[in-house]
């Protein structure tokens, strides 16, 4: 795939099938950058230390903060998020297709360092289709459903800010398009 080389920030509210999109982005496109971020979170099913996040305990995270290590960071229901600085800043300097998950609050920090960069929001068909998704993920709690589909119910007003929003109703289109965004053919 002949993509455009940028910084690609992905955001959605949660199961709203980004971490899927991204996961074929990075199976067909290797050379592909994608920014692990650190978290406090506790490790879910699935998880991976260093392949899906770098996982902290909230001193660690807070010692990072003060360091300066992250490009960016948010705290996210309830837990810390950050994108550690010296990596990305590498890739962006190679000229490579970056790719970051971030909640909105992420991707509206990174438009303002990189204008340039490109946001795309990827959101459910409808309300009731995605809390049916998250539910049947059965990746969280019911704390922590009930919190990210409160905090869901924000993220979905900020849709309109980002360079694009692509509605994740089948995921082969919603790829399919989201390929389209990274190749520049999508208007
Ligand atoms: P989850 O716990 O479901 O993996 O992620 C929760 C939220 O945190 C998602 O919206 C995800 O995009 C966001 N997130 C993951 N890493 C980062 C990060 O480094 N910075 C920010 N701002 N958000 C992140």
């Amino acid at each position: 795939m002949k993509a455009v080389p940028n910084l690609y920030i992905i955001s959605s509210v949660a199961g709203g099938g980004k971490s899927t999109i991204i996961q074929a982005l990075l199976k067909e496109n290797p050379e592909f950058y994608f920014s692990i971020s650190c978290t406090t979170r506790d490790p879910r099913p699935g998880d991976e230390e260093g392949k899906t996040y770098y996982f902290l305990t909230i001193p660690e995270f807070q010692k990072k903060i003060a360091d300066g290590e992250f490009y960016e960071w948010a705290e996210v229901h309830g837990n810390y998020y950050g994108t550690p600085k010296a990596p990305i800043l590498d890739a962006i300097k190679e000229h490579r297709v970056a790719l970051m998950d971030l909640d909105v609050q992420g991707a509206k920090s990174v438009k303002q360092l990189r204008p340039e960069s490109v946001t795309i929001f990827i959101e459910p068909p409808s309300r009731e289709i995605w809390i049916e998704r998250l539910i049947r993920r059965g990746t969280d709690s019911k704390t922590s459903i009930e919190k990210r589909i409160e905090n869901g119910i924000i993220e979905l007003d900020e849709a309109p800010s980002f360079d694009y929003v692509v509605i994740n109703d089948r995921l082969e289109d919603a790829i399919t398009e989201v390929k389209a965004i990274l190749c520049g053919t999508k208007s």
